[in-house]
């Protein structure tokens, strides 16, 4: 039995969504690697013990810096705002721990680069949160297109949007803070950018829009801050496949709460996707009987992997929470010494590339080559 010991950083949405994961590998995988949940820190003593006992974490600490160091922790989880991703992954790296980051992995793709490279010197585990890619159906939808079924791609069409910060109202959060880099397009086009290198290979050109619809938002001490980050983005896309695309994130998008779908279009059929509906895919395949054309829709069960750890019948569904258990999983076998995890801090840092060429696009209002 190989136990591997951890430290968070970090215990909001996504660092619960973590420790809920690591929770629970044991139990869905039946392996032999135990995580053992060695040290939590959070911005203070008080915040970081509640969260550590209601975590499952031995010991808290309000020093992230005490928390890399501490011989205990193997595998450090950085689930903290994005300004601070580098210099927590980087202080990990140094100390020889193996890193496992929330997206986007740094502010710029620059920055993003540097924590690559060290990550590679170091020869340490490197791995992101894109734990969308971890869907069985994204797995079977690479199968589909990777193996031809739907001939040919010529085209990929993404769009993540969601509506928390469509209220003029919602206040200023860390999310439009420069310092962690751009706004939508980096908290939300990360994630339709990484659907559409896993499906389609790289992006040789693209022409990116920007907007900033709320320019001031209210802080939450009173008086207001000026925004300077976007609130939703576009780009219109060339793969150096030859296929032609384009991706749209928005956090203002009214109505829309996890609308993170695409649609892979061949020369042969088609193949739809949209993560409010995350349990199915929808299949489409030419040469169909005139009147009967139609997508079918095919439901997510034990004949894709790994469904079938959580539930032997199909049709009844995995959640969030499980993507992010299929995930830890991935990067705990990889820090036991198994198959390397993908995406890595490297394909991270190709995928903030495309984000900085989408803002660096909107700015000179001119293709770009990512
Ligand atoms: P959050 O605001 O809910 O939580 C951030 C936590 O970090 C808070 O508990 C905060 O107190 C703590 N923190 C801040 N500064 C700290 C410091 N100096 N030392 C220790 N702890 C500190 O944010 P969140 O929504 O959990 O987002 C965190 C990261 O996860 C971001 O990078 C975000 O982009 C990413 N994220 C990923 C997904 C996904 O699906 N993969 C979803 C949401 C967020």
């Amino acid at each position: 039995m190989t136990r591997i010991g951890i430290g968070l950083i970090g215990a909001g949405f996504m660092g619960r969504s973590h420790a809920i994961a690591l929770r629970a590998v044991q139990g869905i995988f039946g392996v032999d690697i135990v995580p053992s949940l060695e040290l939590l820190a959070d911005v203070d003593a008080a915040s970081a013990q509640r969260a550590a006992t209601a975590l499952g974490f031995a010991r808290a600490t309000a020093n992230w810096q005490e928390l890399v160091r501490d011989p205990a922790v193997q595998l450090v989880h950085v689930t903290t705002p994005n300004a601070l991703h580098k210099p927590m992954a980087l202080a990990a790296i140094a100390a020889g721990k193996a890193v496992y980051c929330e997206k986007p992995l740094a502010a710029t793709a620059a920055d993003a680069a540097e924590m690559a490279d060290a990550a590679e010197a170091a020869g340490v585990v490197a791995a992101v949160g894109f734990n969308y890619l971890k869907n069985p159906m994204l797995l079977a939808i690479r199968d589909i297109v990777a193996g031809g079924e739907i001939g040919e791609v010529v085209s990929f069409r993404g769009l993540h949007a969601e509506d928390f910060m469509a209220d003029p109202a919602a206040p200023w959060t860390w999310r439009l803070d420069p310092a962690g880099g751009h706004g939508a397009v980096a908290d939300l086009g990360s994630h339709i950018l990484s659907i559409a290198r896993f499906l389609c290979g790289d992006i040789a050109e693209l022409c990116g829009q920007l907007a900033t619809v709320h320019r001031n938002r209210p802080l939450p001490s009173g008086g207001a801050r000026a925004v300077a980050v976007d609130d939703q983005a576009r780009a219109l896309l060339r793969f150096a496949s030859g296929a032609t695309g384009s991706v749209e994130a928005s956090w203002v998008a009214t109505g829309r709460k996890m609308t993170l779908a695409f649609e892979v279009t061949g020369t042969r059929g088609s193949v739809a996707f949209d993560q409010e509906r995350m349990n199915e895919l929808q299949l489409h395949a030419t040469g169909q009987l005139a009147g009967r054309e139609g997508f079918r829709t095919i439901l997510s069960g034990p004949a894709h992997p790994p469904y079938g750890k959580f539930c032997p019948a199909p049709g009844h569904h995995l959640g969030f929470n499980d993507l992010k258990t299929i995930e830890a999983h991935a990067v705990l076998e990889a820090v036991a010494g198994g198959t390397p995890f993908m995406p890595d801090f490297r394909e991270a840092a190709r995928i903030q590339a495309t984000v900085d060429a989408i803002v660096r696009s909107a700015h000179e209002r001119a293709w770009i080559v990512p």
